[in-house]
């Protein structure tokens, strides 16, 4: 039976309480679907979609957490405050962080082993720049990435990987197959050595929509996406559901 999909709606800082129903329409959609669904809105809509998908197939995630359990860190939210308002997922390492924020690699790794105290599953994000794919450095980069933001700790628990080149995200250019079968296969070959006993999704993310869905899941080793802007309609993600069959 190989690997079912994981489609990861990732929502950035967009919705308020009037997108909930977008929520329920994709968790209808996902009951006739193989592939895992995961949501991860804004933290302010966690506790409403929670007791809105309840008893449904689609997880929730969170888009960050801080990598401390508790204290004075005005306007951060902890893992096991994600855990709490319902999440079972987190977003980690996104390039939205690691270049808007200045995240680097060990402060990932800490946010990873915060994720894991608290029982969520995360995806660790990874992606070259366009500047560092046009100097030949993407498998340098990618390596780094792996080695500095995945920690030791990883071993034996659930977690993902989410390959999505910087360029690719949110600009409507998708990297090509070979771009894609490349840096999956450097990846996968990675984990299976630092992590040999693991068994986690490698996803895609980068421009992926309607069109090119179907045809980006079914490259060899591609074991999901992760969705931004096309995750926002359902009129979009539902035949990106459907290409996770
Ligand atoms: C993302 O949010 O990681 C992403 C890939 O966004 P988009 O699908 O809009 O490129």
């Amino acid at each position: 039976m190989p690997q079912r999909h994981l489609i990861a709606a990732n929502w950035k800082m967009n919705g308020v309480k009037a997108a909930l129903p977008v929520a329920k329409a994709i968790a209808e959609i996902a009951s006739n679907h193989r592939a895992q669904i995961v949501i991860f809105p804004p933290a302010t809509l966690l506790p409403l979609m929670s007791q809105l998908l309840e008893g449904s197939s689609v997880q929730l995630g969170g888009q960050d957490c801080h990598h401390m359990d508790v204290g004075a860190f005005t306007g951060d939210v902890s893992a096991a405050q994600l855990r709490d308002a319902g999440a079972t997922m987190v977003i980690l390492g996104h390039s939205e962080r690691r270049h808007g924020h200045l995240e680097p690699c060990e402060l990932v790794a800490r946010k990873v082993k915060a994720a894991l105290r608290a029982g969520l599953t995360p995806i660790i994000c990874i992606g070259e720049t366009l500047d560092q794919r046009k100097a030949n450095k993407t498998a340098e980069v990618l390596t780094r990435q792996l080695r500095d933001s995945l920690p030791d700790d990883l071993a034996g628990n659930a977690f993902h990987v989410s390959y999505e080149p910087v360029w690719a995200i949110g600009t409507g250019l998708i990297a090509s197959d070979a771009q894609i079968c490349e840096a999956i296969g450097l990846v996968r070959t990675w984990l299976s050595e630092r992590f040999p006993n693991a068994a986690p999704n490698i996803l895609y993310g980068g421009s992926v929509k309607p069109s090119n869905a179907a045809h980006v899941l079914k490259l060899s080793g591609v074991g999901g996406a992760l969705v931004g802007g096309a995750s926002l309609t359902v009129e979009e993600f539902a035949p990106i559901m459907a290409a996770g069959d």
